[in-house]
């Protein structure tokens, strides 16, 4: 019966992921690992990701906005414990909060490297500043023709001693697709744009670029930090690269609902918004209670599983904000009766991956989209 009293919940299991730091950390021994804890850890939680992830040999975190970064410090995470990059930045951000926190910044241009001068020199510190080179991604970071200058610039400013350059780094396009092309030509660029700065006189401590697929398959792009994510929480970057039970990596994210209802229904009747799905014959519906309000995809109406009983269910019809329904042909399970949505999959439950499967996405959005009104229970 009721082992779930909440709703619904997302059990995150800290032994998983520090396990899978450590399998990860095996993968690249001679790098650091930077565990990349941006988007509240892709749903699992910063702060108790990154303690766990920091346990097990993480020496960095890594997130995307200062306001992530700062909130690890403002948590306690202190510079003696990690050192914290943070690299999506805008106009006027929080340069100065970041530089007297000692969290390191990334620069992919001029007004970046600007503003993180001005705030240096306000605050009277060294900021510590990694540049960002446009390999070939085509997102953030310098391209080649401009790096040049950001690095004449930033020897100037260290000359100064406004700033000192940590880190050069770049994030690959397509290293979830073993054999693509543009990797060779992503880590060539590189090796040439890391060679030209260092020719000019910047002695980074780290050079990075390995994400997860990268730490797994490509380890002559680990330098001197890998960076993963999606591999910590035990989800595979693609199908190309394989399932994560290939490289010893554990699904560290449960979520469960408790079933809310279990009726009768004759032959014909409608189910959900739209009426979708009409039930073929007298039947049992379940209600499982979470919907897109709680981060699942709407996308996977008609497709997403659940685990309820022993059998794999599929949501029948749409999945609405709150709730979802499932044809439970004809069994009878008790209201509160566990439906789990994905897991391990090792107790026969669906994955994230097969929930990115039923709505057309990736497993890292499952994860990462499970929203704030679920409960975390750390285990
Ligand atoms: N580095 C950067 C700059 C990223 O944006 C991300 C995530 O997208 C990562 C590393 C980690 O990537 P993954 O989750 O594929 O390991």
């Amino acid at each position: 019966m009721n082992e779930t009293p909440l709703r619904v919940r997302a059990e995150i299991d800290l032994a998983a992921l520090r396990a899978n730091v450590r399998a990860l950390r095996a993968r690249a021994p001679r790098a650091e690992f930077m565990a990349v804890v941006k988007a509240d850890a892709y749903g699992h939680g910063m702060v108790p990701c990154a303690r766990a992830a920091l346990q097990a040999g993480a020496t960095w975190l890594g997130t995307a906005t200062p306001e992530e970064a700062l909130a690890l410090r403002a948590a306690g995470i202190g510079p003696d414990e990690a050192r914290v990059l943070c690299w999506l930045w805008t106009p006027g951000g929080p340069w100065r909060q970041a530089v007297e926190a000692e969290v390191e910044v990334s620069v992919s241009g001029m007004w970046a490297l600007r503003e993180v001068v001005a705030a240096a020199r306000q605050a009277g510190r060294t900021a510590k500043v990694q540049l960002k080179a446009d390999t070939g991604l085509g997102r953030n970071g310098c391209r080649p023709d401009d790096w040049p200058e950001l690095v004449e610039e930033s020897l100037k400013a260290e000359a100064e001693g406004t700033l000192r350059i940590t880190g050069l780094w770049s994030h690959y396009a397509c290293a979830d697709e073993p054999g693509h092309p543009s990797i060779a030509a992503q880590s060539t660029a590189f090796a040439q744009m890391v060679a030209y700065a260092e020719d000019a006189g910047l002695r980074p401590e780290v050079r990075h670029i390995a994400n997860s697929p990268a730490t797994l398959t490509l380890p002559d792009s680990h330098y001197d930090l890998v960076r993963p994510g999606i591999a910590m929480y035990g989800v595979s970057p693609s199908p190309e690269v394989g399932v994560p039970a290939d490289f010893g990596l554990r699904p560290v994210m449960t979520l469960t609902a408790s079933l809310a209802l279990v009726k009768q229904v004759p032959a014909g009747h409608g189910v959900s918004y739209g009426h979708h799905y009409v039930t073929p014959g007298a039947t049992t519906l379940g209600l499982v209670p979470a919907g897109y309000g709680d981060g699942l995809p709407r996308g996977a109406s008609g497709r997403g599983p659940v685990l309820i009983g022993g059998k794999w269910r599929t949501a029948a019809g749409r999945i609405a904000m709150d709730q979802f329904v499932v044809d439970l042909g004809g069994d009878e399970p008790d209201v509160g009766d566990a439906a789990v949505l994905f897991g391990p999959g090792d107790r026969g439950e669906p994955t994230a991956e097969d929930w990115a499967r039923a709505a057309d996405t990736i497993g890292y959005e499952i994860v990462t989209r499970i929203g704030s009104r679920v409960p975390r229970v750390y285990v």
